[in-house]
């Protein structure tokens, strides 16, 4: 056991990568707290379709109890393997090489399954934190008192305030990408545009990517019949689209549809009328901006996963994938400890050695990507 008694952490950021973790801790008996800066679970737009490769996949099933593993199943689709490059009429102009394959899932749908079960404190910004005398860690927050735990990890994404302290000189690099992304429910009158799906269609100097979430049963339903003490978002199936969108390109005081709108003058009328009915509440403008893990620091009680040190362009699809690859890896390096087969810090020197090293290698390959989508972005 750990110094004869259970090991705390405190994780802060309640995205993919800092509840994949806390899941995972939690199954092995770890006493573990999340801190999340929003007011609630659901405050604010959360909801787009990620793909994961099976490292991503295998590394969230690891972290979840084997009792959810089927519901995880359920609520998760194959990626199709082709990606083309149409004109706005659709018309097939190129390739856009080779295709992505994985498992699609929608973001919000996990977060909730993630969320299960958790201590999950909200209104809970990370402002600092203080190593102590003892070498537990005390974080400050902006609305709540401290709390104290044997190892705080930052998974408080692309503006981490954990980072801050920890590695000051790592700074998130803005490429001035812009893109709008939504969702609109996926009817039968969108039946036209399936072989739009996964593709890149181009025109006027902007990208529209569109991809499709379909749930083999409603995801609600799903947990209902395979796990009910799990409680999952109401939603059917949606077209998931983004524009992006080149930098410097206002985007005037437009809602999120109409700066897309804007762009599709003259396009097939039913991507037009794919982005008229979008879901509002759904559709939001996001900055494409990347962290680059640099110097490592001198491994301590403190560390950070995901895109707090190693946010990648989202054309690279292996943010998600990468953040659940830390989790599961911190993980297990920290239950070496809280097993007694190694202490706490060589266990969190273990991880970052390795996160360090895969992690630079997908923002690298993220960046690689971005030019066919953004020719002008920033890249430094
Ligand atoms: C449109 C889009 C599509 C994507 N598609 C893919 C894909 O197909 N495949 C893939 O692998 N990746 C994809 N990604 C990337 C992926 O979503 C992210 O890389 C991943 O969610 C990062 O997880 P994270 O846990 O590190 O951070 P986040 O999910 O960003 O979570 C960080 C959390 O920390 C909280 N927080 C921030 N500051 C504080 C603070 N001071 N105190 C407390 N809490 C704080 C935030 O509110 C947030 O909840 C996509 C991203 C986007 C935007």
């Amino acid at each position: 056991m750990f110094w004869g008694c259970v090991m705390r952490v405190s994780v802060v950021g309640a995205g993919l990568g800092g509840l994949a973790l806390a899941q995972g801790l939690r199954g092995a008996g770890i006493e573990t707290d999340v801190f999340e800066r929003d007011p609630g679970i659901v405050a604010r737009f959360q909801g787009y379709r990620l793909v994961l490769n099976l490292i991503g996949f295998q590394a969230v099933r690891d972290c979840l109890p084997t009792r959810w593993h089927p519901l995880l199943d359920e609520i998760v689709m194959d990626a199709s393997a082709e990606q083309l490059i149409l004109d706005p009429q659709m018309n097939e102009i190129g390739k856009l090489g080779a295709g992505r394959t994985g498992i699609v899932v929608d973001r919000q749908v996990l977060r909730h399954l993630l969320l299960t079960g958790l201590t999950v404190h909200t209104d809970a910004a990370l402002t600092g934190y203080d190593v102590l005398g003892d070498g537990t860690v005390q974080a400050r927050f902006a609305r709540r008192d401290p709390a104290t735990a044997d190892l705080l990890v930052g998974a408080d994404g692309v503006t981490s305030a954990v980072r801050e302290v920890l590695s000051p000189q790592t700074i998130p690099t803005d490429t001035g990408v812009r893109f709008v992304i939504g969702r609109t429910p996926l009817t039968d009158e969108f039946a036209g545009l399936s072989k739009a799906y996964g593709s890149k269609i181009t025109g006027d100097g902007v990208s529209l990517l569109l991809g499709a979430m379909r749930f083999r049963t409603p995801p609600k339903q799903a947990a209902e019949q395979l796990a009910p003490e799990v409680t999952l978002p109401d939603i059917g199936d949606y077209v998931r689209w983004a524009m992006i969108l080149p930098p410097n390109g206002t985007l005037e005081d437009l809602t999120a549809q109409d700066a897309v709108l804007s762009r599709m003058e003259g396009w097939h009328p039913e991507l037009r009328a794919l982005i008229e009915q979008a879901d509002p509440d759904n559709s939001t403008l996001l900055s494409i901006r990347v962290v680059k893990p640099g110097e490592r620091w001198a491994s301590g009680p403190v560390t950070l996963l995901g895109d707090a040190i190693h946010a990648t362009s989202p054309t690279g699809g292996n943010g998600a994938n990468t953040a659940l690859r830390d989790a599961d890896l911190l993980r297990r390096c920290l239950i070496e400890a809280n097993e007694g087969r190694q202490d706490l810090l060589s266990a969190v020197h273990d991880y970052e050695r390795q996160m360090f090293e895969y992690g630079a290698e997908a923002v690298r390959s993220s960046l690689e990507k971005l030019p066919a989508f953004a020719p002008d972005a920033k890249l430094s």
